[in-house]
């Protein structure tokens, strides 16, 4: 009796360090505005609206959260909050989960939707989906309402008069609509999933004229949303959550086609070599990285994420303008492969449409997340997948020196090398790679311009 229970401590001391020491491994941050020298051109929109991202490549533990930032203080830090006890608890799971010796896959993504966005407030959706420790994928919900003028995150409660009955009314009406239109649901599970308590109703999304409320399977047996009028709880609503503004989200512009420079000439009998970045856009590191290719007349592929492409067009145009090719590696990160046909689709196609919008250029070539690919993902576009083989693992080590090293020692004839344009020790090492690779008489080129390459070559 009295051995037992110190062995238990130790174990728990021994499982302790070890999630301590993951965690600060492998805690991939990306700040994209923490770093951002002061520009006359602001990427990211006349507002201060931007994104977020943090990433692993790792396969035993993969994971992409994506959240918006909205530059005050007091918001953001609660966001920020809420996705690293997200991520921490993941790993958590997944530590226990590896040592009892489960495979994987384990996997974590946050994705959100800004579906409110005025100066005075804005309501995001983030969407979260965990596979981990044994667990089959599950998704769930969470929705920040921002009170932009207070600099404060808003509440249900927030919204309505004192004492008001607003629980009871907008139980009934999520309870009645979610029946009408389920008739065949569970109604002991759908009544007590929408009772009137606030943690039933704790995500929502203040819209123009309409609350949303989402639900989650495990709370009403469906995972729907129930959209509640404004009018129908005129009486107990807040004047100024009442009229809203129409969202900034809403108008979309056209974009003029960026013009492309003339194709660099390539001496198909000298060594080639291509840079390849992936994870961004992100201003501050993506731009040192252009700035270094353009003066060693080098060129490189990125292949972004829609989800930050949409906040940074102003980088994407750059890099085509300076002749460099822009790829595709999905909307927000996730492992294709676990998709269904029609998800998948998705996440490829919005990222086409989104460099397309802000380009008026499509990718050609599509890298998947993790390299996860099967037949089945190929088979969705007509984009051609481009892998890579020269991993320095740079989202891993943020060493500038240690990435420089193995590129270095690595490069060849050829070859394609994967970085990540997101991280500054990544744009570092970019700089020092550039320049040595061109003295060794590489040619940088895009993945394009290798294929090429190749063809001309005969093989
Ligand atoms: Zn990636």
């Amino acid at each position: 009796m009295s051995g037992k229970p110190s062995f238990r401590w130790v174990k728990m001391l021994i499982f302790l360090t070890i999630l301590i020491g993951l965690a600060g491994y492998s805690y991939n941050k990306v700040s994209s505005n923490s770093q951002e020298p002061p520009q006359p051109k602001k990427d990211g929109g006349q507002s201060g609206l931007g994104v977020e991202s943090m990433v692993s490549d790792s396969k035993q533990e993969r994971y992409a959260i994506h959240y918006p930032v909205f530059r005050i203080k007091e918001i953001d830090e609660q966001i920020k909050d809420y996705v690293n006890q997200e991520l921490a608890s993941f790993k958590e799971d997944n530590a226990k989960a590896q040592a009892q010796h489960e495979d994987g896959p384990f996997e974590l993504n946050i994705k959100y939707k800004v579906v409110y966005y005025t100066k005075d407030a804005a309501s995001v959706v983030l969407n979260q989906y965990i596979e981990a420790g044994g667990v089959s994928g599950t998704t769930s919900v969470k929705t920040f309402n921002a009170d932009l003028k207070q600099k404060k995150l808003l509440s249900l409660q927030d919204l309505f008069e004192e004492n008001s009955d607003f629980l009871n009314r907008i139980s009934s009406i999520a309870y009645q609509e979610l029946k009408n239109r389920n008739p065949s649901a569970d109604t002991a599970l759908l009544k007590e999933g929408t009772s009137p308590q606030e943690e039933h109703f704790s995500r929502f999304a203040l819209l123009e004229n309409e609350v949303e409320f989402y639900f989650e399977k495990k709370q009403t047996g469906l995972e729907q949303s129930v959209k509640i009028k404004k009018e129908w709880v005129k009486d107990i609503l807040k004047d100024q959550y009442q009229d809203m503004k129409k969202s900034r989200l809403q108008a979309k512009r056209e974009q003029e086609p960026v013009p492309l420079p003339k194709q660099a000439k390539i001496n198909p009998d000298e060594k080639v070599i291509a840079l390849t970045f992936d994870d961004g856009p992100n201003p501050a590191t993506t731009n040192k990285i252009l700035n270094a290719l353009q003066k060693h007349e080098g060129h490189a592929t990125f292949f972004v994420l829609g989800s930050r492409a949409q906040y940074y067009p102003e980088t994407i145009k750059r890099m085509l303008k300076e002749g460099n090719e822009v790829g595709n590696h999905s909307w927000d990160h996730p492992l294709l492969t676990r998709l269904s046909n029609e998800k998948a689709y998705q996440e490829i196609n919005d990222t086409q449409e989104m460099i397309e919008k802000i380009s008026g250029h499509q990718p050609a070539h599509l890298r998947p997340p993790y390299g996860g690919i099967n037949d089945s993902v190929r088979s969705l576009s007509n984009l051609k997948v481009s892998l890579w083989d020269v991993d320095p693992e740079d989202w891993k080590y943020r060493n500038k020196q240690k990435i420089v090293n193995h590129v270095m020692s690595h490069a060849g004839d050829g070859k394609i090398v994967l970085m990540h344009d997101i991280y500054a020790t990544s744009a570092e090492a970019a700089e020092e790679i550039i320049k040595k690779l061109k003295a060794k008489g590489y040619q940088l080129v895009t993945v394009s311009q290798l294929e090429e390459v190749k063809k001309q070559r005969g093989y």
